[in-house]
């Protein structure tokens, strides 16, 4: 069988190495690979898109990984079918790993009816990011009806995660003032709900920060929809949950509350809506990657750009018309009138 029917095909270890292979073909950096890749990409199109897409961040040691396998094993146990995939934005930086290397979620692992698989290892974090949409998609055609995307709370990658998902839940610890954190960095703005994990090691602290963050959410809340967002009852608030990740206690609540946010998303538009605002961004996002790369692959500009850097930090010449001169360089049509 070829790779497509066997992605299409029954859930089983014939599947499994299928979407295997594909994911490492995605990932190949050959030529040959990508266009194989993509053209299979355009085969599985019209089997995606049916799954519930959930990204998931925090710090690492707030209990992602004990979390997910909580969840996932609940959520199997009810008949779905659950993909975990992950953004390592320390892979990208520094060939490390803060996601990968412990060996995580081993009772999930071994399900059958989960799917896990690591970060892409090498490339920018918009080439990850993209890798690790593609790999959303061929774990759809092939059935899973729960993608979970995990990443850590640092560098971008929450924003790309939370660009690829139709919920973003943000992670939090009880006592640790990573809520300031979470809010300077603009990840809390993201947050589509919010759950306070280790509330079992102290239930007053959980509540106290449940409280903080539900005020925060509302004023981040009041500035992105102002007006009378407050009162249209189809619109979603940011919630505050709490649970114990360990004990898997709260895990029912906490996929009442996805439930919810899924139904109202759903039948106000807004769910398809951003996924179609999310293709978008996203061809745009590597348009622009592509062509930067191209640019500083193009043998003029190679020629041309350690010269000109010179000049432009000299001062001997103007920033501005550097970048024209170099973009001119590239051939007809630059720079775009
Ligand atoms: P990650 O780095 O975010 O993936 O965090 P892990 O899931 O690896 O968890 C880090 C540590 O916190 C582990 O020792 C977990 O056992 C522990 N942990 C995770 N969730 C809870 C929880 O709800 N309560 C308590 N007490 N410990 C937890």
């Amino acid at each position: 069988m070829d790779l497509k029917s066997s992605l299409l095909a029954a859930p089983g270890p014939q599947q499994r190495r299928a979407i295997a292979k594909t994911i490492t073909l995605l990932e190949s950096t050959r030529a040959d690979h990508r266009a194989q890749a993509d053209a299979l990409l355009t085969e599985l199109l019209p089997h995606t898109g049916q799954s519930f897409r959930l990204g998931i961040s925090g710090v690492p040691g707030v209990g992602k990984s004990t979390f997910i396998e909580a969840l996932g094993l609940d959520l199997i146990a009810r008949g779905h079918r659950v993909a975990v995939l992950a953004i390592d934005p320390s892979s990208s930086i520094s060939g490390g790993s803060i996601l990968g290397d412990k060996t995580r979620m081993e009772q999930l692992s071994v399900q059958p009816q989960a799917y896990i698989r690591p970060s892409p290892s090498s490339g920018t974090l918009g080439g990850v990011a993209a890798k690790t949409r593609e790999a959303m998609l061929v774990c759809e055609a092939a059935g899973f009806d729960v993608v979970i995307v995990e990443t850590v709370g640092v560098g971008q990658s929450e924003t790309a995660v939370a660009g690829m998902t139709d919920m973003f839940i943000l992670l939090q610890l009880p006592n640790a003032g990573d809520d300031l954190q979470a809010i300077k960095k603009g990840v809390m703005e993201l947050a589509d709900l919010v759950v306070i994990n280790k509330a079992d090691l102290d239930r007053d602290a959980a509540t106290r920060a449940q409280a903080q963050i539900t005020s925060a959410l509302r004023i981040l809340g009041q500035h992105g929809h102002p007006g009378h967002a407050q009162h249209d009852a189809t619109l979603w608030h940011a919630q505050v949950l709490q649970l114990s990740a360990l004990k898997a206690e709260g895990i029912d609540k906490f996929w009442q509350a996805v439930t919810r946010f899924r139904n109202l998303q759903e039948a106000s538009g807004r769910l398809a809506a951003r996924r179609r605002q999310q293709a978008l961004a996203w061809m745009w996002e590597r348009i622009e990657s592509g062509l930067k790369q191209a640019f500083r692959q193009h043998p003029e500009i190679r020629a041309r750009l350690p010269e000109m850097t010179k000049q432009v930090e000299q001062g001997t010449l103007a920033a501005s018309t550097a970048a024209r001169q170099l973009l001119q360089a590239m051939g007809a049509g630059f720079p775009p009138a």
